[in-house]
């Protein structure tokens, strides 16, 4: 009820949500007292959250942020939601995001932008936009997110949380609408990294639903988390701290290093040679798996169909036409152009070439380090429509946290100070399955 008054409160400023779920929610949360007074309860049992709407909920509308999924209302749960709610979740509704997840600033989505609580004149980032804005504004306790190549980690930069993206494989993607199949991974955005930890420890584990998914024993990843930070090796990587990111984030992220030296870390400056190809490597390869993902929208099977055309090839152009927003077209046309005979072995094969690169450097700078220390984003958040006319321009905003996706590995936003009155976000990286020791050293810091 509190939350649900909150959402009543402010989300008329913040709009952090495509669709809200309160009678769903209430008969959760009665659920979960249930669950509370037979003893049966676990640690998320009757906490308010949100989902962000690109994942499979049964019997509420899944948007994704796009027209073309707008009356879609799917019959099953992703695998994540579903463990949540069989541990007494109480889901408030659905997040909002750039559509299918394609943007860094929520002002993609079909039906609104969303805001950023610290300023509202502001973005919150994206493309897990309602995510970040929703944990920001108290609207919910936690959120999922989505994360590609970014997502989760520069929402929860720019609105001062904590989001973790977990190394590919952890968490299932069944039921997570599909944008780039080798780079998506779900995770949580929340206050704490005490509280991230519990979401990670209920959605992930092995799902057979998910041939991707990792077959690892059950982990716990909130117990350990207060061990500290003494003893281990930290690597500030010169290639992350470069043009372009803003002097307010680079002294809040130094002094954020200094922190965890004083609480006993060691650190040393360590370089990651091939970071100069990761931007141009991930726009060849999300894009391509996009240009294939998407071509499910055809107008027959799911969602949106434009049916004024005179025969079958028109009403699937005009589907497509109609259901997607500009920036999912643009991406769908340069996946397309990368894949087409002729292009494949100059982009896509190169790009594949460059990732090979991409996760060599990691895995040798690994040997000598536990886990890195970069900005989550060389910008705090900015005004709303300053970057909408430049696709590039926004491109750019992901160059410190698409390489994680490139390679697979896991990484945890958290805050550590402010630069003009706006949340600043360390990005912290380890090698593959090392959430444990992401999560420790967050946790010493915040
Ligand atoms: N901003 C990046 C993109 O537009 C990453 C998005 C994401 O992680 N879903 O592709």
């Amino acid at each position: 009820q509190a939350y649900l008054e909150r959402i009543e409160a402010v989300e008329a400023q913040v709009r952090s949500f495509i669709t809200l779920t309160p009678e769903q929610a209430l008969r959760q949360a009665e659920a979960a007292d249930r669950m509370l007074a037979t003893g049966e309860a676990f640690p998320l049992t009757g906490i308010p959250m949100q989902i962000k709407d690109v994942m499979c909920t049964a019997g509420v509308r899944t948007t994704c942020a796009s027209r073309m999924l707008e009356d879609y209302v799917p019959v099953y749960n992703a695998t994540a939601v579903d463990r949540l709610f069989s541990q007494g979740a109480v889901m408030l509704g659905k997040g909002n995001m750039d559509e299918f997840a394609m943007g860094s600033s929520c002002e993609n989505s079909a039906f609104h932008p969303t805001f950023n609580p610290w300023d509202l004149g502001r973005v919150p980032g994206g493309s897990s936009g309602g995510a970040g804005a929703s944990v920001a504004s108290g609207e919910a306790v936690y959120a999922l997110g989505s994360d590609t190549g970014g997502s989760v980690r520069q929402p929860a930069s720019l609105c001062g949380v904590v989001g973790l993206k977990p190394s590919y494989g952890t968490v299932s993607r069944y039921g997570l609408v599909a944008f780039a199949s080798s780079l998506d991974q779900i995770g949580p955005v929340g206050r704490s990294v005490a509280d991230c930890a519990l979401v990670l420890e209920a959605i992930a584990g092995h799902d057979p639903r998910d041939a991707t998914s990792l077959p690892l024993p059950e982990a716990n990843y909130a117990s350990g988390i207060d061990r500290g930070v003494e003893g281990l090796r930290l690597g500030v990587p010169s290639e992350y701290f470069v043009e372009g990111i803003e002097d307010g984030v680079r002294r809040a992220v130094e002094q954020a290093i200094a922190t965890l030296e004083s609480l006993g870390a060691s650190v040393r400056e360590v370089s990651l040679p091939s970071t100069k190809y990761a931007l141009a490597c991930y726009y060849i390869i999300a894009p391509s798996e996009c240009s294939a993902n998407l071509a499910r929208y055809d107008g027959v099977k799911y969602g949106y169909s434009d049916q004024q055309a005179d025969d079958m090839w028109g009403a699937m152009e005009q589907t497509r036409r109609h259901g997607f927003g500009p920036e999912v077209t643009r991406r769908i046309m340069l996946g397309t152009f990368a894949l087409s005979a002729g292009y494949y072995d100059a982009y896509y094969l190169k790009a594949q070439q460059a990732r090979t690169l991409i996760r060599q450097d990691f895995a040798t700078v690994f040997q000598s380090v536990d886990a890195l220390v970069t900005p989550t984003s060389p910008v705090v958040a900015f005004p709303v429509g300053d970057k909408t006319g430049d696709p590039l321009q926004m491109y750019l905003i992901d160059v410190c946290t698409l390489p994680v996706n490139i390679a697979g590995l896991p990484a945890l936003s958290v805050p550590c100070g402010f630069s003009d009155g706006l949340p600043v976000g360390m990005q912290l990286i380890g090698p593959h399955l090392s959430e444990p020791t992401l999560l420790q050293i967050g946790h010493a810091y915040e």
